[in-house]
């Protein structure tokens, strides 16, 4: 191809595309109209955002989970006259990830959700932008084989991760052997960092989504405030990098401005920074390995003035501690811990437990999963409905 020709447009898939990320995503695309277009777009249940979505970005198809939903949305695109084909139903989330016409796939469901339309995108050999961590969480082996063996990209969302991919090497295979010796992943600390440890019992759902940095969906906020999202992360971080838990370290840095480092064996640490902007790591994955421009304005270091570290408090954050050991223990135990702390979220943010309760609930799963590894994805699915099934029954009872 000469320097004049343009490349072909690419086609986009967003999983979750009414989330925050989704809509970030969104965002990024509008500036590159050439660049890409948009192939498909899903949600679980938000007619009006999606309705939104459609006429703005006219796609040619797009999936509405909600048997309902999926059915008003349907009127209120033929009262526009949009052509947009509507689906519904889980199996239509998988269809379009894996679709012929796709080339990207934004993998941004929240939770488990995300499990089969990812594993389906990655097995079409799709590239994979990956920000739903939970489906790593839960099938790592499995996911990380899956685009091994087809040809697929994996480009990390998660702003750490793409910090971290940004700092290694080009070639990923054997960092060590390239001198990695440590991953350094930053973390904000949440909202709750400072407070007086004994009055978390106290907090509310209000308090615990309001993150001092980054504008997110519910779950990862609440995961943010135990710093359960950094322990997802740390898993996260072993699939990606094909490393183990002991080379990474997490960092607390208030300032999100460091988005995460890599430390090398002549003393080098490299790090990326910017300001807290998801768009940032969209863009990067939507490009690369161009860079592309995302809106977000430059850092300016003389407002940022300060950067601070700290080490994690494990007394303070006891769902950093349990991912790590879920970690340590593995095979069964991510699954249960992921199935658990989503229930249990679920369970805060409907004010039926306490902030402090949601260690306990993952602690009790972590207890009850069996030894031993699964094979198949049908293994993950069992023990994620199983621990969902313990998760209820020993939050019915607090
Ligand atoms: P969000 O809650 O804002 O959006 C979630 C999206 O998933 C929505 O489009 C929703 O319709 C869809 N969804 C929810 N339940 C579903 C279901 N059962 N089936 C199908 N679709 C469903 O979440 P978010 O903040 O955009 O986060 C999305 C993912 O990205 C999460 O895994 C999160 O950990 C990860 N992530 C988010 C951020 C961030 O800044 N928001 C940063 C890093 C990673
Ligand atoms: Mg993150």
């Amino acid at each position: 191809m000469t320097h004049q020709e343009k490349e072909p447009s690419k086609a986009v898939c967003i999983l979750g595309s009414t989330g925050t990320i989704g809509v970030n995503t969104l965002d990024v695309i509008s500036r590159h109209k050439d660049a890409f277009h948009v192939f498909a777009l899903t949600a679980h249940q938000n007619v009006e955002k999606l309705a939104e979505q459609c006429l703005i970005f006219n796609p040619a198809v797009v999936v509405m989970v909600d048997h309902n939903a999926a059915e008003k949305l349907q009127q209120q695109l033929g009262k526009h006259g949009c052509s947009t084909e509507v689906l519904s139903g889980e199996q239509a989330l998988e269809d379009v990830a894996c679709h012929d016409e796709v080339d990207y796939v934004m993998a941004a469901i929240v939770g488990a959700a995300g499990l089969l339309p990812n594993l389906a995108a990655a097995r079409a050999g799709k590239r994979v932008m990956l920000a739903n961590k939970e489906s790593l969480v839960m099938s790592g082996k499995i996911f990380m084989d899956a685009i091994r063996d087809n040809g697929a990209e994996l480009l990390p969302i998660d702003s750490e991760h793409n910090a971290i991919f940004q700092s290694m090497p080009s070639d990923l295979s054997d960092i060590r052997a390239k001198g990695v010796t440590k991953v350094l992943l930053t973390a904000s600390g949440g909202p709750f960092r400072t407070r007086d440890i004994n009055t978390l019992v106290e907090v509310t759902p209000e308090q615990a989504v309001a993150h001092p940095n980054w504008v997110m969906g519910q779950k990862i906020s609440v995961d943010s405030a135990t710093m359960m999202n950094k322990g997802l992360e740390v898993i996260e971080a072993c699939w990606l990098f094909d490393i183990d838990e002991e080379m990474i370290q997490v960092v607390i840095h208030p300032q999100s401005t460091i988005h995460s480092m890599v430390s090398y064996n002549d003393g080098s640490v490299l790090a990326q920074l910017g300001n807290p902007d998801m768009r940032t790591p969209i863009a990067y994955a939507l490009g690369y390995p161009k860079r592309i421009d995302s809106g977000v304005t430059q850092l300016d270091l003389f407002d940022v003035a300060q950067l601070d570290f700290e080490a994690p408090d494990f007394e303070r954050y006891r769902c950093l501690q349990l991912a790590y050991d879920a970690h340590r223990i593995g095979g069964y135990a991510t699954i249960a811990l992921n199935a658990a702390n989503e229930l249990a979220v679920d369970a805060f943010l409907h004010k039926r437990i306490k902030f402090t309760d949601i260690p306990l609930i993952i602690e009790n799963a972590l207890e009850g999963a069996p030894t031993g590894t699964p094979v198949t994805i049908n293994d993950i699915l069992e023990q994620d409905l199983t621990s969902r099934i313990s998760a209820k029954s020993y939050i019915s009872g607090l």
